[in-house]
């Protein structure tokens, strides 16, 4: 018997992961079939994001270091840089400014009261961190011993690092032809892994919904309705309606084509909520099935999976409002400003992983002298949450590179 092909196994396995979810959801945690079901999809689901885990760093340090290698002898890599910033900055940009609208316009909290969350503010800690501190942190984990870098899993530091090294292999020019035909093989041989971990991938995408949605606590999501529309409604937008609208006006792709060449991947950050952990996913859609050259996926995916975060940054924004509105404080238009940038320096600054946008978000509240405490109150709706973000951090990367790739060939 031939098998459905491997996107429409994947969107059947999130389609059915949604159900069984709801079910044990409805039969309640004691139920031992619950019971068995969440502990089997637990270890499915982690053992699904450690093989994407695995094989993430060896793909980043390959793809980085051969990307660019192969632009300087295209003579292209200024313009890719270049273009590849400015579109990152210019997508967060517009996310940040929807977030505050929709948040402005909306009002989520107005009329709730912080007390009503003092139980769960109660029992919380944060890390204290001003932004001249997370700034001087970020900045200061960027360059590493790469040996510590790789063995850590740090992708930034690990990105810098091949960035740096493409470099030093363009300019040894023929000297250090060895070096670049290893890692060129060492990144063809890293996808080819990739293909046989995304085999399993249906599974471990139905695994990860199971256990996402069987474990919501409903009453909480009826208290947070509001903020949570507001928040889906503007991710949608963006996700909808404003990248896709930016890539046909660029390169004339349709939505439909994107969807088509891109849902893997998609479906994928959706369920594992870590853009990191789906990269090596986004790297194969991006050069297999939306073709964009290897050499220009292979430097712009997995940076934007590391710095380009449109879905984190607009939440951010948006939930900072909302807890200005549950404390009563009316942002001025330059406390909004403050909120504004401290949003997309903390979307760069978060790292692909679930729920990181929580830890940056303390940042963005303490900027405009809000209780960092209150971040407890958005916790249990965030892992929710989150899944569509990184779904659009995800595929505002995919866009980049095909928007990069039109770019450069345009001049
Ligand atoms: N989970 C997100 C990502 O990996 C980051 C976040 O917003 O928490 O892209």
């Amino acid at each position: 018997m031939k098998l459905p092909s491997l996107n429409i196994q994947i969107l059947v396995a999130a389609v059915v992961g949604v159900v069984v979810g709801l079910y044990f959801h409805s039969l309640g945690a004691d139920n031992s079939l619950v019971k068995g079901g969440l502990y089997a999809s637990g270890l499915i689901g982690t053992l699904f994001i450690d093989l994407l885990k695995m094989i993430l760093i060896p793909l980043v340090f390959c793809s980085i270091a051969v990307g660019i290698a192969n632009l300087r002898q295209h003579q292209q890599m200024h313009r890719v840089w270049v273009s590849t910033l400015v579109f990152f900055a210019f997508t967060t940009t517009i996310a940040v400014g929807l977030g505050l609208l929709a948040s402005n316009y909306f009002k989520p909290g107005a009329g709730m009261q912080i007390a009503m969350f003092a139980d769960a503010m109660g029992e919380f800690k944060t890390q204290q961190l001003p932004l001249p501190e997370f700034f001087a942190q970020f900045l200061h984990g960027l360059f590493m011993n790469p040996f510590q870098a790789l063995a850590n899993g740090n992708v930034l530091a690990v990105v810098i690092f091949a960035l740096i090294l493409g470099v030093a292999l363009v300019m040894g020019g023929e000297r250090y032809k060895n070096i670049l035909v290893l890692l060129q093989e060492g990144l063809e041989i890293t996808m080819r892994i990739v293909s046989w971990v995304m085999v399993l991938a249906p599974l471990g995408i139905a695994a990860l919904l199971i256990k996402l949605v069987a474990t919501q606590d409903a009453a909480m999501l009826g208290t947070m309705a509001k903020f949570m529309t507001v928040v889906i409604g503007t991710l949608l937008l963006h996700g909808i309606v404003i990248l896709p609208l930016l890539l046909f006006l660029i390169t004339g792709k349709t939505p439909l084509w994107f969807w088509r060449g891109a849902r893997e991947s998609l479906v994928t950050a959706f369920a594992t909520s870590s853009s990191s952990a789906t990269l090596p996913v986004t790297m194969r859609c991006s050069v297999q099935h939306l073709h964009v050259k290897p050499e220009i996926a292979g430097f712009v995916v997995p940076l934007g999976a590391t710095i380009n975060m449109d879905g984190t940054a607009l939440y951010e924004a948006a939930a900072a409002l909302f807890i200005a509105n549950l404390v009563g404080i009316d942002l001025n238009l330059t406390q909004q400003m403050i909120v504004f940038v401290t949003a997309m320096i903390a979307a760069v600054g978060a790292p692909g992983i679930p729920s990181a946008g929580m830890v940056t978000m303390v940042m963005v509240l303490q900027s405009v002298g809000l209780p960092a405490e209150a971040i407890a109150i958005l916790l249990p709706i965030d892992r929710l949450l989150d899944t569509l973000r990184t779904t659009v951090n995800v595929q505002g990367d995919m866009i980049g590179s095909l928007v990069v790739q039109k770019l450069v060939s345009k001049t």
